[in-house]
């Protein structure tokens, strides 16, 4: 399975590509950044941009997650294959995703949010605002691009120390943190960047706020498609 998945494909050359763009762009927009950084208020600026943009992109983790959770099937056009099986397979196999290599962990992830990095480098970088923006895009999708990989260790038994201690440290996505989410009806703890805001959105009851607002508009239930999966899997 693993070496079949290390193949190299059209979709495996474009994920090289994505992760090839992602960094040049990326490190393109540190240069920017660094050249633009000449006075205390701009340092000021790009450390609360890269702390908005760490935030967001936990945000986004679990929103994205939530989504294909709890919507749809693996027959969904455009998603379903991609997004919504691999979730929905690994409530019931959660390690498997440890035998994804770097490129198959991180190459989709690089392909969204490369033109996002390109947004970054369009701001101006003469005024705070620009200076905000460029950092918060830059730095939203470099922890875009660390959640799969943060998720991925907080699945592997054999870690470097480094690794362990930025988990112990709540800086990425710790082991027991997550294990609440992989407690059946998976539906609680989606957030997979560092995890900090499940804590916030679990006691407003966001998700649950979101279904019954998706239940009312257009009458469709969340979690359906997960317990069927779950169930076939079970049986067969
Ligand atoms: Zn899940
Ligand atoms: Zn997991």
């Amino acid at each position: 399975m693993a070496s079949d998945a290390h193949a190299m494909t059209p979709h495996r050359a474009l994920e090289i590509g994505g992760i090839a763009t992602f960094a040049g762009l990326e490190g393109w927009l540190a240069v920017r950044l660094w050249h633009a950084t000449a006075s205390l208020e701009s340092v000021l600026t790009l450390t609360l941009a890269a702390v908005a943009g760490y935030l967001a992109a936990d945000f986004g983790s679990g929103v994205a997650h939530w989504a294909f959770d709890r919507y749809g099937t693996e027959q969904t056009p455009v998603v379903g294959q991609n997004f919504i099986k691999p979730f929905r397979e690994h409530h019931v196999d959660p390690k498997g995703m440890t035998l994804h290599d770097f490129v198959e962990t991180n190459g989709n992830n690089c392909i969204a949010t490369a033109p996002v990095v390109a947004l970054g480098l369009t701001a101006d970088l003469t005024s705070q605002h620009g200076l905000f923006a460029a950092m918060f895009c830059g730095a939203m999708s470099l922890f875009v691009f660390g959640t799969n990989q943060f998720h991925k260790w907080s699945h592997e038994d054999a870690l470097p120390a480094w690794v362990r201690g930025l988990q112990r440290a709540h800086l990425i996505l710790g082991v027991r943190h997550h294990d609440v989410h992989h407690t059946p009806p998976f539906d609680r703890y989606y957030c997979i960047t560092s995890g900090l805001l499940n804590p916030l959105l679990t006691a407003v009851r966001f998700f649950p706020r979101m279904e019954g607002l998706i239940f009312r508009l257009t009458g469709v239930r969340a979690g359906q498609g997960d317990a069927q999966y779950a169930a076939t899997r079970k049986a067969s």
